[in-house]
């Protein structure tokens, strides 16, 4: 049975996710932006919350915990490269490693870049990721701890997830993500379209996330760094796709 995942805004443009396993009802919050939006939701639905799974350290993603570990008694989940740093930490995990939401089951993928330790969960069941800070709509995470290098391997392994996965990302980023995509790819018609699409959807305040991995794939400049259009825009042709990645997220820095 599907897991049924409950998406809303926090703070000024995070997304609180909530999702549950219908068989047995365990609720999880991924990450914690703000508590008291996620209990006003939680009480809408009537769920109670038994799990947190954080994707990383940072205070718009673990800030909520112990707020909602002392109300719900929950268990927290987080990445073991930065255990010291997730409050009220019960369980440490890492690349490969399972975590259980009642019935349904997700991988857990180191992808630092933007922290050392960030962790997606993979819910490959139900074709859903959930990346934090990571990836974006045609973006991704600053490089706040890790390299280049790092991050580019970490968003290879969320471009190699089934095409249809939706990836739900922390952020609503995705209209100033598509100027900048389109500053590097003009002739991308793919991301023109999408683009387009986006001024509609946030001209109405539709969210425009959840994405996909193949949408990623044909309009994020930051998987493109092999493809030969945006390497010559970057006057980069044939250069190695780390270097590619990182001198596209050096003009985002400053766009
Ligand atoms: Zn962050
Ligand atoms: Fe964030």
């Amino acid at each position: 049975m599907p897991l049924e995942i409950n998406q809303f805004p926090c703070l000024s443009d995070n997304y609180g996710f909530l999702i549950r396993d219908r068989k047995t009802g365990a609720v999880a919050t991924v990450d914690t932006p703000d508590p008291d939006a996620i209990n006003a939701e939680l009480k809408k639905a009537g769920w109670r919350l038994t799990h947190i799974f954080n994707t990383h350290h940072h205070w718009d993603h673990a800030g909520g915990n112990l707020a909602l570990k002392d109300k719900w008694n929950c268990e927290i989940v987080g990445p073991k490269g930065e255990a010291a740093r997730i409050p009220g930490l019960d369980r440490a995990v890492g690349e490969g490693d399972i975590v259980m939401l009642g019935d349904s089951k997700a991988r857990v993928h180191d992808t630092p870049g933007h922290t050392l330790g960030h962790i997606i969960y993979h819910f490959a069941d139900d074709g859903a990721a959930f990346v934090g800070d990571t990836i974006f709509a045609m973006g991704c995470g600053r490089l706040f701890e890790g390299t280049p290098a790092q991050m580019w391997s970490s968003l290879s392994k969320i471009a190699d997830l089934p095409a249809a996965t939706k990836l739900y990302c922390a952020h609503e980023y995705t209209q100033a993500n598509a100027a900048f995509a389109l500053s590097v790819d003009p002739e991308n018609d793919a991301l023109r379209a999408r683009s387009n699409e986006v001024d509609r959807l946030r001209a109405q305040g539709v969210p425009t996330v959840p994405t996909t991995v193949a949408l990623e794939r044909s309009t994020n400049p930051f998987l493109r760094a092999e493809d030969n259009a945006l390497q010559a825009a970057l006057g980069m042709t044939g250069a190695n796709p780390v270097e590619v990645f990182a001198e596209t997220r050096r003009r985002k820095d400053r766009f």
